[in-house]
């Protein structure tokens, strides 16, 4: 059970807007802000390099705690300043070859899609996209068609950006893991908002974000790597903290995840996201799984009930993430009409995720997205809202 009480005190923003925009980025706990704000003093004090030496415990403990947080090893992650580098950085290191097959989803993400485009473009490899089934999922008897001896990556976004879909993960690990093909899953949008087990789903990467449902700071994120398939992949970049500089005519690289790291990042923010992760466990992911889909299903219900809206949620299992459209007002007018109410929604165009919007012939559609501290009466507040702008 999570105490809304005490979710909605230690998050000051809840004082200033009703926030439905946690799949663009949730407010962050006061902890969270707090725990950045204090490094960044202790850099003005003493010095950065000194702060680092000062907190290098709490910094170490980012990968035990994503470990946590993703059933893995520790030497299985590395800090990464957003998901869309995290997920670079796996995916430009994979060696593709002329004739080499992607398989990807109906929903996959704008800048995974060009990254395939442009790997397609470079080595002559190819982007199969997996259809849907009835219920708007990937279809997993036709990914098990469709894999061949050319298939070398299987590429999914786990939840998209642009709805409540939850793409059923799992089963496509045990097809990946029969086939012996690489799996990587982008599960920006799931971590934080259920429970995630990277050996329950059989990824063997994983990309994620941490300002989304984790709720840590902006420009911030990780990957999770198997070990496995570490010994056999080479990052793209290497610096001087993934290999270390042997001899005139040779390097050595780590041997852990963080071979894909740089020296450089913001320790504050590191803090900042260690502290979101140990916060989010501290109230159990079952907890939080459960009272996102409780809201989520609940207000899905209220906007399918009113009178010219028009929910657009597709998917066997349904997330944290409502996407709807209202007859009469676009979705940039609801956005900014609702801002002016201090209401925080996002809008999801066909730019993002463009093969699934002109499948279902949607342009923009607008994205509420509930988190565990949000209100059953802010969802009653949300729609009273938006029932008064068609008036
Ligand atoms: C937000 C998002 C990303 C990109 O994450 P960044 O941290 O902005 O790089 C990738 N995939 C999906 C599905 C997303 O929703």
């Amino acid at each position: 059970m999570i105490d809304l009480d005490r979710a909605r005190n230690e998050t000051s923003g809840c004082k200033n807007v009703l926030h439905f925009n946690n799949a663009g980025a949730a407010l962050m706990p006061d902890i969270v802000v707090e725990t950045v704000q204090a490094h960044l003093k202790l850099e003005q004090e003493i010095g950065g390099y000194e702060a680092e030496d000062k907190r290098e415990e709490d910094l170490n403990s980012f990968y035990h705690g994503v470990a946590g947080l993703l059933n893995c090893a520790s030497s299985e992650i590395a800090f990464i300043e957003n998901a869309t580098r995290a997920w670079d950085m796996a995916f430009y290191s994979l060696n593709f070859q002329a004739n080499d097959k992607i398989l990807t989803s109906v929903s996959e993400y704008a800048s995974n899609y060009i990254a395939f485009l442009q790997i397609a473009r470079r080595t002559g490899a190819t982007i199969d996209v997996i259809p849907n089934d009835e219920s708007g999922q990937l279809c997993i008897a036709a990914l098990e068609e469709r894999i061949d001896r050319r298939t070398k990556l299987i590429a999914i976004t786990h939840v998209p950006t642009n709805g409540g879909l939850v793409n059923p993960a799992a089963e496509v690990g045990r097809v990946a893991k029969k086939a012996g093909v690489t799996y990587l899953l982008d599960a920006c949008q799931s971590v934080g908002q259920m429970v995630i087990d990277v050996q329950q789903i059989g990824c063997d990467i994983l990309s994620c974000t941490g300002r989304k449902f984790l709720r840590g700071p902006r420009g911030t994120g990780f990957l999770y790597i198997r070990n496995e398939l570490l010994e056999n992949i080479e990052p793209i970049f290497l610096d001087l903290h993934a290999a270390q500089w042997t001899s005139a005519n040779s390097y050595t690289m780590r041997n852990d995840a963080r071979r894909f790291e740089t020296w450089e990042c913001s320790y504050a923010s590191k803090l900042g996201l260690i502290a979101a992760i140990e916060y989010a466990r501290g109230w159990g992911m079952e907890n939080i799984e459960l009272r996102i889909k409780a809201l989520a299903e609940q207000l899905r219900l209220q906007l399918a009930s009113m009178c010219g809206v028009s929910v657009h949620d597709i998917g066997a299992q349904k997330c944290g993430i409502v996407t709807f459209s209202m007859e009469g007002l676009s979705p940039d007018e609801i956005h900014l009409a609702l801002r002016e109410r201090a209401i925080n929604v996002s809008t999801s165009s066909s730019k993002g995720t463009r093969l699934d919007m002109e499948a279902r012939g949607l342009a923009s559609i607008v994205r509420a997205s509930v988190h565990y501290y949000n209100s059953e009466q802010e969802i009653d507040a949300f729609c009273t809202a938006l029932g008064a702008l068609s008036l």
